[in-house]
């Protein structure tokens, strides 16, 4: 269950820049917060509040407005170099990803409802620059707040930090990169992309933000990079001041400030159990997935960008089972061309030398909002909506998505590479976007570039419609991909982003445990592979059930590979299949649970599977 974002909300316009009174924290005491990254971590807080400015109001007289004005257009100036300064360096050492994000800052510095709002309020108002910034910030931040949508709520957070940058360039202050001390425990309201992409690399235990959710950048790069972290703890950074003590429970969602000593000694067992348990896994790396009785289950990595690869493969990733493409289109307001998905596909293969990389057409809509395609704020179920392989098939979309079809035909002459459509909901679909596809290779023919003739096109099987006709799927497909985190909120009718009905978000539910079974079954009839690549892949818990119901590959968060490995090495086929067909024969979650908890606590030690 992915939890919503619940960083504090700004009130009157000057809240988020001046820091609340609170009294001094005594003693141990506890916060929780968006499980974001997994791991436990101790370490002094260095705390990055970079919003804690006051905002200085003032009116001013009528000579003094252009002098404001010309002030405020100097900031933006000055802020646009900074900006330009950082994306320099990171496109160097990191490649696209972030670079696009510091492209899209740098639009906000100019865009008119920003800049022209801004200046109209010093004429109008006559106010200082920095009130009327602040004021039209909050003004863009609340039309962002209108919009139900957890992805476009949180990027409130990309204004705040054009707005803070501008701020601060007003008042003279530093702008400069986030510098914590080796073994810091960061802590801050929220950051930016330019600082987490910088902070990774500066040797921190752990990231703790107020706002942010697991689809918040932090969350992302810290999961990419193994930090732990916990975001929306609402407030955090009200009670904690750099130099305190801090345990960070990544896997938790938990954050203990002032520990008692005791607490210190419990945490700094757990973590060394952790990390032990970790390298222990570790030693698996180059050792085939292959029960005690032969079967051999293939290991993927799910990746959002680029940067992730290479954990993957630590991790021991032997390719990629879903690479969500999607992301080369947030954080930005243009759109990708057939040369950058070109590009972009070419790089992930090359660094996979030899190993399967499976990208899937962009899934956005639904909670990934990007300006292209229905505002979610129009659609009163953004999740049924139009989003997906669905939107790739409009008239809008077409263009659009044959871009990135003729981008990943030219990259699979680079190495194996398969495609798969997302949400597909029955065979007209999967036939409309074929069609496509030989579309762009009848293009590419004509153009004479390079392509795989063969190269392999599947179906995530993410609904209750495209599970029911797997058969019929299967014999247009070149494999399966169960997507259990759509598959479960669309057969369970439980909305992946309310947290309210996350107690039904229930994965061993006999309904699933069906569809998933079917879905095996339909794939090994036709001869064609079947992977799952939702979180309940990485679940070492459900190792064994999975294999059990005829899962030949799995896809997961490469953090979980080692120990998802570690079970099924220890597993035996005969033994899986009989701990599905018993799963398969009860009625309730809750009774499979059980019987799957007591089978597994036979096999390996309760608490290696629980400091997962
Ligand atoms: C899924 O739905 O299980 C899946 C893997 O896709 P996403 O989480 O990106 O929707
Ligand atoms: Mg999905």
């Amino acid at each position: 269950m992915r939890p919503t974002g619940t960083g504090p909300r700004a009130g009157d316009d000057d809240e988020p820049l001046s820091p609340e009174s609170t009294e001094p924290l005594i003693g141990e005491s506890r916060r929780t917060g968006i499980a974001a990254a997994p791991g436990i971590a101790i370490g002094r807080a260095y705390v990055v509040d970079r919003r804690r400015l006051k905002t200085i109001k003032r009116h001013v007289a009528a000579e003094e407005v252009d002098i404001e004005i010309a002030r405020f257009r100097a900031a933006i100036i000055e802020s646009d170099g900074q900006l330009a300064r950082i994306k320099e360096k990171l496109v160097a050492r990191e490649g696209e990803d972030h670079f696009l994000i510091l492209e899209a800052h740098q639009l906000m510095l100019h865009d008119e409802h920003l800049v022209d709002a801004s200046i109209r309020r010093m004429q109008e108002e006559r106010i200082n620059a920095e009130w009327a910034l602040r004021k039209t910030v909050e003004q863009i931040k609340g039309v962002f707040d209108q919009i139900e949508d957890d992805y476009f709520r949180e990027r409130r957070s990309d204004i705040d930090f054009v707005g803070d940058r501008i701020v601060r360039n007003l008042l003279g202050l530093e702008t400069g990169p986030v510098a914590p001390p080796p073994d810091a425990v960061v802590v801050a309201h929220d950051l930016s992309p330019a600082d987490t992409a910088q902070l990774h690399r500066a040797a921190v235990v752990a990231l703790v933000t107020d706002a942010g959710a697991r689809t918040s950048h932090t969350a992302i790069i810290a999961r990419a990079h193994a930090i732990p972290a916990v975001v929306g703890v609402e407030n955090l950074t009200q009670l904690v001041g750099t130099g305190d003590l801090l345990i960070v429970d990544g896997t938790e969602g938990l954050v203990i400030l002032n520990p008692e000593p005791q607490t210190v000694l419990l945490y700094r067992a757990r973590a060394r159990r952790q990390a032990a348990i970790g390298e222990a896994l570790l030693a698996n790396r180059d050792l085939p997935a292959e029960t005690l009785d032969g079967v051999r289950v293939r290991l993927f990595a799910n990746i959002d960008v680029v940067d992730e690869l290479e954990g993957a493969l630590d991790h021991g990733a032997e390719g990629l089972g879903l690479f969500r493409t999607e992301f080369l289109f947030l954080g930005r307001t243009d759109l990708p061309t057939e040369d950058e998905h070109y590009q972009h596909a070419r790089q992930v293969l090359e660094r996979l030398a030899g190993r399967v990389a499976t990208f899937r057409t962009f899934d956005l809509g639904g909670d990934k909002q990007t300006p292209f395609g229905a505002p979610a704020s129009r659609e009163q179920n953004p999740a049924l909506g139009l989003r997906s392989i669905r939107l790739c098939l409009t008239k809008e979309g077409r263009p659009l998505f044959k871009e990135q079809l003729r981008g990943l035909l030219r990259a699979s002459a680079h190495g194996p590479l398969r495609v798969m459509f997302p949400m597909i909901g029955g065979l007209a679909e999967l036939r409309e976007a074929r069609a496509m596809v030989d579309e762009c290779r009848e293009e590419l023919r004509t153009r004479g570039e390079p392509y795989d003739p063969v190269m392999k096109l599947g179906v995530m099987i993410e609904m209750p419609s495209a599970a029911m006709t797997a058969d019929l799927l299967a014999r247009e497909s070149d494999f399966f991909s169960i997507g259990t985190n759509d598959l479960i909120q669309y057969t369970l009718a439980i909305d992946r982003v309310n947290e309210h009905v996350s107690y039904l978000y229930q994965p061993l539910h006999p309904a699933i445990l069906r569809i998933v079974r079917s879905v095996t079954e339909a794939g090994r009839a036709r001869g064609i592979p079947v992977s799952m690549c939702g979180e309940m892949a990485g679940d070492p818990m459900l190792s064994m059930i999975l294999l059990g119901l005829g899962l030949e590959e799995l896809s997961m968060n490469a953090v979980a590979i080692p120990m998802v490995k570690s079970v099924l090495r220890a597993s035996v086929m005969a033994e899986a299949q009989r701990l599905a067909a018993d799963a398969l024969e009860l009625a309730t979650a809750a009774e499979v649970e059980d019987l799957v908890q007591s089978r597994m606590a036979e096999h390996f030690p309760g608490d290696v599977l629980r400091s997962r």
